[in-house]
């Protein structure tokens, strides 16, 4: 069933562990982590990468929150639907009104007050009609610019206090040695530093860059205030792996509409990746 992302969160908090948010990119990814959703009992959430409606064309904002909220109609487990990193008022209010419920405002490349006015014009805006924000303080940088290692952008528990505090967002992303992609070394979290922005803030806080944390961090760190945790490149790499495979396996079969199979081709090879992950880093 679709459930707003506010409830979910929430969920994942009284149960001291984190959703899934898994980036998707079209209708073959979602319908991949709904089933993995209902397989495993977990709920899940399905993410929208806004780059991939405005530069990769693979889908569109309202056709893509019709088609989640219509796949989770389909199951029993709790399903949200989330735009990830987005940049200015404008384009949110365009996410808001296509069907999302849940946004992140990206104002970490800004300074503190600077991120924090940005912010807070988005949830005040978003608060008129119910939607989930969150926010970033400190910055997540690239993996392959070794970002991770870069402490000058890890988030100060006292500016994430700040943020908090004037922005009102539901839920905030954070800096601790996690960065976005392939990591070129084995990352290593500042747990000390999520445990003081955890003492510090109320809100769920959010780790992006999951692909390639070990899992005994990542669980350490869902005991500590991670309540999201966002997965896209290892998902992402095994979608083109899939369609690799497909695609020398079909090399001689002479059907000409052979590629109507690929979408159940590649649902069997994520579905059990997304299980896997939910079973082992999800417990509620
Ligand atoms: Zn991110």
């Amino acid at each position: 069933m679709y459930e707003k992302t506010e409830n979910i969160l929430k969920m994942a908090k009284e149960s001291n562990t984190a959703v899934i948010s898994f980036v998707c990119i079209d209708y073959i990814m979602a319908r991949t982590v709904v089933c993995a959703a209902q397989a495993t009992n977990t709920p899940a959430m399905v993410m929208l990468y806004p780059e991939h409606v405005a530069v990769n064309h693979t889908t569109g904002f309202e056709n893509y929150a019709t088609m989640v909220k219509e796949l989770a109609k389909d199951v029993t487990v709790p399903i949200g639907l989330h735009a990830d990193h987005d940049f200015s008022y404008e384009s949110i209010v365009n996410t808001i009104n296509c069907g999302f419920e849940s946004v992140m405002i990206d104002g970490s490349m800004y300074d503190l007050d600077a991120n924090i006015a940005l912010t807070r014009k988005v949830v005040m805006k978003a608060r008129e009609s119910g939607v989930c924000v969150e926010g970033e303080i400190g910055h997540v940088g690239a993996a392959s610019a070794a970002d991770n290692n870069k402490a000058d952008s890890y988030t100060k528990a006292d500016a994430a206090e700040k943020f908090c505090r004037e922005t009102g967002v539901n839920s905030l992303a954070v800096s601790i040695g996690n960065a976005h992609g392939e990591y070129i070394e084995t990352p290593l979290l500042d747990m000390k530093r999520l445990e003081e922005i955890h003492a510090a803030t109320n809100v769920s806080l959010v780790l992006h860059g999951g692909s390639g944390i070990p899992d005994n961090q990542l669980l350490a760190a869902f005991s500590k205030g991670i309540n999201k945790f966002n997965l896209g490149t290892e998902f992402i790499g095994k979608y083109f792996d899939a369609v690799s495979d497909f695609s020398i396996e079909n090399k001689n079969n002479p059907d000409p509409v052979k590629i109507i199979n690929l979408a159940t081709y590649v649902e069997s090879r994520l579905q059990p990746y997304a299980e896997e992950r939910m079973r082992t880093l999800c417990h509620f």
